[in-house]
């Protein structure tokens, strides 16, 4: 994480924004002295892109949040100084992978307008075990079958799954499994076909730390 130390004092002396290791994002700190609230300032000056002229070069998470918003618990706020929201997520910038904690409300006003509608559904159906997206049974936005009940459409189709498997067990998995080298883009064996279909040989190999 490459960051001025200017933008450091800046962001703590101007917003009470500091780096949080133990949610590895940038937090606000609710401040009486510094209540200025600016979310297209703020985040342009985190990531060097605002996140209303950006939206689409950011990704927000629905899982990874902070329980306690700014409504029960008034040691946080929303990044943008609100104190609308009740919980903050995640909200990564893509281009620099740099994250900061926003409140829902933010994030359907600014990133999304149906993260909020999204979010309810994920609480109510349950989040796709692969991409942790929520789960929408019905609507526009459908997104499941009932038939496999915990993967998103998305992701519940054939694909490259890549697979751990070292040099010297090459033969030996080549042997028991229909599998394939990729050159590219990573260097790894791989088994094509459903998530869910995975040999059971193959589950601890599958690199992936969102596994079912
Ligand atoms: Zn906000
Ligand atoms: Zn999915």
């Amino acid at each position: 994480m490459n960051v001025s130390k200017e933008l450091i004092k800046d962001l703590d002396e101007m917003y009470s924004i500091q780096y949080n290791n133990s949610v590895s994002a940038w937090l606000r700190t609710f401040s009486k002295k510094s209540t200025k609230q600016d979310m297209h300032a703020i985040t342009k000056l985190i990531t060097g892109e605002s996140l209303l002229e950006h939206p689409h070069n950011y990704s927000a998470s629905f899982t990874e949040y902070h329980p306690l918003g700014a409504k029960y618990n008034k040691t946080y706020n929303c990044i943008c100084g609100c104190t609308l929201c009740d919980a903050l997520f995640k909200l990564t910038h893509k281009p620099t992978n740099r994250t900061l904690m926003v409140g829902s409300i933010c994030l359907t006003q600014y990133f999304n307008k149906y993260f909020n509608s999204n979010l309810i559904c994920g609480k109510n159906n349950g989040f796709c075990k692969q991409c942790l997206f929520p789960l929408i049974k019905k609507g526009k936005r459908k997104n499941i079958e009932i038939t496999i009940p915990f993967l998103c459409n998305n992701c519940n189709k054939p694909q490259k799954n890549y697979l751990n498997i070292s040099y010297a067990e090459r033969e030996e998995f080549k042997t028991n499994y229909d599998i394939c080298w990729n050159p590219f883009p990573i260097k790894k064996w791989s088994w094509f076909g459903l998530f869910t279909n995975i040999p059971e040989g193959l589950l601890s190999r599958v690199i992936s730390t969102k596994i079912i």
